[in-house]
C-alpha cells in the first residue's frame, strides 16, 4: 500500500518506521523543514513508562479554582477560558472520577510497558545515538494525601508488571545524592526502576535518516497540508500547498493540530493544545543522574548526555505563544530555587523552547482506523508522546494490516 503519514513528529516518524518495516511505501509530509519541529523537539526527554497517571482525577478537582484564577505556577489560563473549548473542558471533568482516573492510568500504563519493549527492539535494529540511558526516576511527594494515593496506584501498577514503589526520603537520597541539595518539602518519593531517558528530537532525526537509507520512503518537508478530501465516506486525496496526493491510506499524526483537519471530514477528535516549556543547560556543581519529577510545579529534570533538560508547565492558552518568554523565566526561576546546583543557570545559552502537547480529556491517544475508509489516526498523546511512540506506531501498523487482510 501507499500510506501517507501527515506530520513528522516523533509519532509520525515512528509510525512511518513500523509501516515501512512491513513493506508499505510511505510518504511523510510536514510543513516544517525538518522532523520534530512541534512538540517532539526539546521535550522532557523522559521515557516515563511508570508515571502514566491521568491528569483528570479527583485530586485535580480542588485545584481547578486556583488554576483558573491564576494561583498556580504550573498552569496559566489566559485570557480567561476563552481558549478552552467547552466540549474539551466538559469531557475532562467527566473523566475526573476515581474509576475513570484509574482505568485511564492503567490503560496508558500497559501501552507504555509495551513501548519500552518495542523501543529496545528498535534500538537493537537501528543502533544510533540519542542520549538514551536507563536513568530510573524519582517523583517527589509533598503531602500525606499524595503519599497515600501513590501507594494505592503503585500497588495497582505493580500488578501489571511495573517496577514502581514508594520509598522514604532517606532511601531516595541514597539513590540520587543530588536530592540532598534540593530545596523541597518532600516527605517521600515514588521510585521507578525501569524508566529511561533519551532525546526525542535526536531520535526522530536519526530515525528519519535511517529510514531514508534503508526503506522506500519519501519525506516531503516545507509542505503544508491544506485538507483531507473524502468522498462517499472514503479517502479521496490529500491536498497540500504544492500538490494533490492520492494514497491508499492516510495516518493523521498532526499532534495538537489534528482537529483542524479531522473536523471538516466529520471526525471528532477532541484534542487540546496544552503549552509547556523547557530549558537545556550545562550540568551544575551537583547534577542529578536519576530523572526527578517535581509534582507540585509540574516540572521534570532529566540528564541528557552532558546537559540537564528542565521541562514543565501546562498552559491553557490556545495556540498563543506571546507569553513564552515570561513563562520560560518562571520555569528557570522555579528550577533555580528548587534545585540550585543541578544545572549551570548562568550559562550563556539557555536553550529555551515551547511546545503544544496534544491532550485528550482522558489522557489516552487515538490510534487506529476511523469510520472513514482509508483514514487512520495516531494522535493525542498528550504528556507522553515520546514514551508511547513505539507502542502506538506498532499498533497503528497492526490495525492497517488487519483492515487490509479483513
Ligand atoms: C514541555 C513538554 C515536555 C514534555 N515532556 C515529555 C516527556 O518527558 N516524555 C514524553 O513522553 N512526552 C513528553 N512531552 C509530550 C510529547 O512531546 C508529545 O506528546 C509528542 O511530542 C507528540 O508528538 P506528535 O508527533 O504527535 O506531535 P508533534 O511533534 O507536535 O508533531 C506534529 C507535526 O505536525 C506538523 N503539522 C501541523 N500542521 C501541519 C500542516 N498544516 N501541514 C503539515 N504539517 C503540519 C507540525 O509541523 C509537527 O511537526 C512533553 C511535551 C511538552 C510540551
Amino acid at each position: 500500500m501507499h500510506v501517507m503519514v501527515l506530520g513528522a513528529g516523533v509519532v509520525g516518524v515512528t509510525t512511518a518506521y513500523y509501516l515501512a518495516e512491513r513493506g508499505h511505501t510511505v510518504t511523510v509530509v510536514d510543513r516544517a523543514s525538518d522532523v520534530a519541529s512541534g512538540s517532539s523537539g526539546r521535550n522532557g526527554g523522559q521515557l516515563s513508562y511508570s508515571f502514566t497517571d491521568a491528569m483528570a482525577s479527583p485530586a485535580m478537582l480542588p485545584k481547578l479554582f486556583p488554576i483558573i484564577f491564576g494561583g498556580s505556577t504550573a498552569f496559566r489560563v489566559k485570557p480567561p477560558l476563552d481558549a478552552l473549548p467547552a466540549r474539551w473542558g466538559w469531557a475532562f471533568l467527566r473523566q475526573c472520577s476515581s474509576h475513570s482516573a484509574r482505568s485511564n492510568t492503567l490503560a496508558v500504563l500497559q501501552m507504555a510497558l509495551r513501548s519500552s519493549a518495542l523501543l529496545a527492539e528498535l534500538r537493537s535494529r537501528v543502533q544510533f545515538e540519542f542520549s538514551f540511558r536507563k536513568a530510573t526516576k524519582l517523583m517527589l511527594l509533598n503531602s500525606q494525601s499524595e503519599l497515600k494515593a501513590s501507594e494505592e496506584v503503585c500497588a495497582a501498577k505493580r500488578q501489571h508488571g511495573c517496577k514502581v514503589r514508594v520509598i522514604t526520603l532517606a532511601e531516595a537520597e541514597k539513590i540520587e545524592p543530588a536530592l540532598a541539595h534540593i530545596d523541597s518539602r518532600s516527605i517521600a518519593a515514588v521510585y521507578s526502576e525501569d524508566d529511561e531517558v533519551g532525546d526525542s528530537e535526536t531520535f526522530t532525526q536519526q530515525l528519519r535518516q535511517w529510514l531514508t537509507a534503508n526503506h522506500d520512503i519519501e519525506f516531503c518537508f516545507d509542505t503544508s497540508i491544506d485538507r483531507i478530501r473524502v468522498e462517499k465516506r472514503k479517502l479521496y486525496s490529500v491536498e497540500t500547498d504544492g500538490s494533490t496526493f492520492k494514497p491508499d491510506a492516510v495516518v493523521v499524526c498532526l499532534g495538537a493540530w489534528s482537529n483542524r483537519f479531522l473536523k471538516p471530514i466529520g471526525i471528532k477528535a477532541n484534542i487540546y493544545p496544552m503549552r509547556g516549556y523547557s530549558v537545556t543547560l550545562p550540568l551544575g556543581e551537583k547534577p542529578s543522574s536519576v530523572s526527578i519529577t517535581d509534582l507540585e510545579n509540574k516540572m521534570v529534570y532529566s540528564r541528557l548526555g552532558d546537559d540537564i533538560r528542565i521541562a514543565g508547565f501546562a498552559d491553557i492558552v490556545g495556540f498563543r505563544t506571546n507569553a513564552d518568554t515570561n513563562r520560560v523565566h518562571t520555569l528557570l526561576s522555579t528550577a533555580r530555587k528548587f534545585a540550585p546546583e543541578i544545572a549551570d543557570y548562568d550559562a550563556n545559552s539557555v536553550g529555551e523552547w515551547g511546545g503544544f502537547r496534544p491532550m485528550t480529556p482522558d489522557n489516552q491517544p487515538l490510534v487506529g482506523p476511523t469510520a472513514t475508509e482509508g483514514v487512520y489516526l495516531n494522535t493525542g498523546h498528550g504528556m507522553l508522546g515520546w514514551t508511547l511512540a513505539c507502542a502506538t506506531g506498532h499498533d497503528l501498523a497492526n490495525s492497517l494490516e488487519k483492515r487490509q487482510t479483513g
